[in-house]
């Protein structure tokens, strides 16, 4: 039974590769890195209840073990090669393992990624990815390069995945004229798009970079640490989605792009001198980029509110929203 179901795993997800020297279906996975490379690697886990909302479809599921796992990649500047997939599953359910395959192989077939193995045992549902790809020596990206006077920046829009899970209850009937704005928040939370091509292009150029896992203030709360420098941030700038400002007033749509997580877009730091270069860059591959703030001495994130005054930003905020 659970032979089948690897099977049918190895045979959704399966894409040639020469550096795969030994796939699923033995001991271990046999892989050779390139010469010239370094490897990255990253793991993470999703834990229904936790980090997907019970009945989430079992596509979305294989899609987003999969796409937060390649955030981390992009972050680093790498370009993923081969991954592992360790399922915990409560019954050998065959259609959920099928579909769980199918939202994983249509992430990883454009990005040319193998499944190479995993694990498969019974349990509390829960999916663990872990993901290889390859940098050139010395080039990943890291969290503590960012210097007093970069600009900080961010891909992409803010606050859509919060603000998804915040409209997956009460349910909106179908009929409802704001059901489709909230489709594509629900897309967002349960679809993230590595930023993988960015990642690659920021190589040489970013000072620092992070994926947008946990929100934009604690995120780039870790940059901050990390660097040993402040940011300011202006409210104003930040990159938000029409749905998501047709669906919440200007309270709300601020609360969820600063606090809301799950939006796998990447923030990082560059020096002025480079501003231009990277934004004309990173605007070429398709990707949207906007500049939200920057490095300044000190600690910590500060946002400046369209009024011009600092906000303060605390969880009580966030708890009278939700
Ligand atoms: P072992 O007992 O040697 O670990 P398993 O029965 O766990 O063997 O796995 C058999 C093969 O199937 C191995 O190559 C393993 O990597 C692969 N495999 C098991 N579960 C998965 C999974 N969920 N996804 C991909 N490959 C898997
Ligand atoms: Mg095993």
């Amino acid at each position: 039974m659970e032979f089948r179901l690897i099977e049918r795993i190895r045979e959704l997800t399966a894409q040639p590769r020469d550096d795969v020297r030994i796939g699923i279906g033995d001991d271990a996975a046999v892989l050779a890195v390139p010469a010239g490379q370094e490897l990255a690697v990253a793991i993470d886990t999703l834990v229904e209840g936790v980090h997907f909302p019970r009945g989430t479809a079992a596509a979305d599921i294989g899609w987003k073990a999969l796409a937060v796992n390649l955030s981390d990649l992009a972050a680093m500047g790498a370009s993923p090669a081969w991954a592992l997939l360790a399922l915990t599953l409560p019954d050998a359910d065959a259609a959920f393992v099928e579909g769980l395959a199918e939202g994983f192989a249509k992430l990883a077939q454009p990005h040319r990624l193998a499944l190479v193995g995993g694990d498969t045992t019974r349990g509390p549902l829960s999916i663990s990815v872990a993901v290889h790809g390859f940098v050139p020596p010395g080039k990943a990206l890291v969290r503590s390069g960012a210097r007093v006077g970069d600009a900080v920046l961010v891909t992409g829009t803010l606050g859509d995945a919060a603000a998804g899970l915040h409209a997956l209850q009460p349910p909106l009937r179908d009929d409802d004229p704001r059901a489709s704005l909230r489709e594509f928040l629900i897309e967002r939370l349960n679809r993230p798009t590595p930023r993988l091509a960015a990642g690659t292009a920021l190589r040489g150029q970013a000072s620092a970079c992070i994926d947008i896992s946990d929100g934009l203030l604690a995120d780039l709360g870790h940059v901050c640490v990390a660097s040993g420098v402040g940011a300011e941030i202006d409210a104003a700038l930040l990159p938000r989605s029409s749905a998501l400002m047709a669906l919440y007033d200007e309270a709300g749509a601020l609360q969820f792009a600063l606090s809301g997580g799950d939006d796998y877009e990447l923030c990082f730091t560059v020096p002025a001198q480079r501003l231009a270069d990277v934004q004309a860059d990173l605007s070429r591959l398709g990707c949207g980029v906007t500049r939200i703030g920057r490095i300044v001495e000190g600690a910590g994130v500060r946002v400046r509110g369209t009024d011009g005054e600092w906000l303060t930003t605390d969880r009580a905020g966030w708890e009278h929203f939700a």
